[in-house]
């Protein structure tokens, strides 16, 4: 494309036209339908231009082409006929760095005039680059058959309308709806019929249907939990809410399984952790999460296990909130009770296991820090999430504030899943167990509870790292150090 359509204000610009004859007479019609101040410079006017001067249409001077009648001059149309002068008058324009035309002589000209449709405020202008005007005309004469006359009157009627339905639907997504509905809607049929109060009221009505639909329509967002990787483990809620989503947004730690059963054309959007890549900070989940729901979208967030255990799951309703999005919570089951029945491992038992903590290993700065004096107490029962990284600290912690070395932990991995391992170990030899079987998670860690509690036979499919060391003399210092433990731990396994 070498000329470049734009649309060029003219309102209180001069537009010079050098000529009296036909060729001027077009090009001042065409000016005149603007808003364009119209200079002609001639010493002769073909008539039709003598009764425009006469009406003051245009301002004429009556006088031979001279550069300085350029002066001032937005547009020129070098429209003589005659090619030294029309030469001249381009020449001069240029000069003046001011757009010239030099009618039919392509050359000399900086933009072309258009085949107009014209039906004001719409304008459909058609260019052929000067190859076909003929051409032009034929596609100006199928337009106008079909853009009906009054179609800038409507056009005006529905600019007048802009304010109306800002104010009554607040969104953007909205108001492009009620637009796409609007010109295809009754108000257009009556308005062009000339009815103009029926085409109001019917707009009205429009806006109003809009404006309650908007609610009902509005994005929401679920925030589903998908469990800990057997799909069977999903709630019936979370499958017929992915049924019905059009975008998911999918943590990493989701099962693939699980998405099985989500809506085939439903857009995928993964965030959180992949391996090799940097993760995707919870704001810009969030921002996701908003984004997609004010799109009108109804949003399932998938996460494993429970949204709200250690699932970040807090943060998205709170921002989900600020944005005015509307959103609810379909629970899932945790890991800590995912892998416990897996394990056939009770979380709690009458007259042992009163009560049950989630714990989380690690942090967004690092490692956790806990009550370890309490943690580390007889009788108490804990699940450790995200503790792989951190079973080392873990486990000096807990042995630097008093835990019997021998209480039972074990470790879940990839629980419910087809790579599910169960370890049975003990506390002084937690880290020592994650590194020698090469634990890499998820994983779950128990401390403080055991099959032997609750009278249940420990099933077969448990591995057990034995540690048979005893630690005798434990330092009671917190600076004791790790890997003093971790050696004390592995040479113990001699
Ligand atoms: N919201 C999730 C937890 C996310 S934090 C839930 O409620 O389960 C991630 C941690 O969850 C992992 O580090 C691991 O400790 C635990 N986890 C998740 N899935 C697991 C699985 N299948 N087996 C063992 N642990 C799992």
């Amino acid at each position: 494309m070498r000329y470049y359509p734009l649309f060029f204000d003219l309102q209180n610009k001069h537009v010079i036209v050098i000529g009296g004859g036909p060729r001027a007479l077009a090009k001042v019609r065409l000016m005149l339908k603007t808003d364009a101040r119209v200079r002609l410079v001639a010493p002769l006017l073909h008539p039709d231009l003598a009764v425009l001067a006469a009406e003051g249409a245009i301002d004429w001077r009556q006088k031979r082409f001279a550069p300085e009648d350029l002066d001032g001059a937005a547009l020129v149309y070098a429209a003589t006929g005659l090619d030294d002068i029309d030469g001249q008058v381009a020449a001069a324009a240029k000069a003046r760095q001011i757009l010239v035309n030099a009618v039919d002589t392509p050359h000399l000209c900086d933009f072309l005039t258009p085949a107009l449709v014209d039906r004001d405020p719409i304008v459909v202008a058609i260019g052929t680059e000067g190859a076909s005007p003929v051409l032009a005309r034929g596609i100006k004469a199928h337009l106008d058959g079909h853009l009906p006359e009054h179609l800038g009157a409507f056009a005006r009627f529905a600019s007048s309308l802009r304010n109306r339905v800002k104010l009554r639907l607040g969104d953007e997504t909205q108001r492009r709806r009620f637009w796409d509905a609007f010109f295809r809607s009754p108000a257009r049929h009556f308005f062009l019929a000339g009815e103009a109060a029926r085409a109001r009221d019917a707009a009205e009505t429009l806006i109003e249907a809009h404006a309650e639909a908007a609610d009902a329509r509005a994005g929401f967002v679920w925030l589903v939990g998908a469990g800990p990787g057997d799909p069977e483990l999903m709630t019936l809620k979370a499958q017929r809410v992915l049924q019905e989503a059009d975008v998911i947004v999918v943590d990493r730690l989701v099962d693939e399984r699980v998405l099985d059963y989500a809506r085939r054309d439903a857009q995928r959007i993964y965030v959180g952790k992949a391996p090799g890549k940097p993760s995707i900070k919870q704001s810009e989940i969030n921002a996701i999460l908003i984004e997609q729901a004010q799109l009108g979208h109804n949003v399932v967030r998938l996460k494993g296990g429970d949204p709200f255990i250690f699932g970040r799951g807090g943060e998205e309703v709170a921002a989900l909130e600020a944005a005015g999005i509307d959103c609810a919570v379909v629970p899932g089951i945790t890991a800590a009770s995912a892998c416990a029945a897996s394990a056939r491992l009770p979380l709690t038992h009458r007259e042992v296991t009163r009560s049950f903590s989630l714990l989380t290993g690690a942090t967004a700065s690092g490692v956790a820090d806990h009550d370890w004096h309490a943690l580390a107490r007889a009788g108490q029962a804990f699940g450790v999430y995200m503790g792989v990284g951190a079973a080392g600290h873990i486990q000096h912690q807990l042995l630097v504030h008093g835990m019997e070395p021998a209480t039972p932990v074990i470790i879940i991995e990839n629980g419910t899943r087809d790579n599910e391992r169960i370890i049975e170990t003990r506390a002084d030899a937690l880290s020592a167990a994650v590194k020698s079987l090469d634990i890499r998670g998820p994983a779950l860690i128990y401390v403080g509870l055991h099959w032997d509690q609750a009278g249940i036979a420990r099933p077969a499919k448990v591995e057990s790292f034995v540690h048979s060391g005893t630690i005798v003399a434990l330092p009671q210092r917190t600076e004791l150090d790790a890997s003093h433990l971790h050696h004390v731990a592995q040479g113990g396994m001699q």
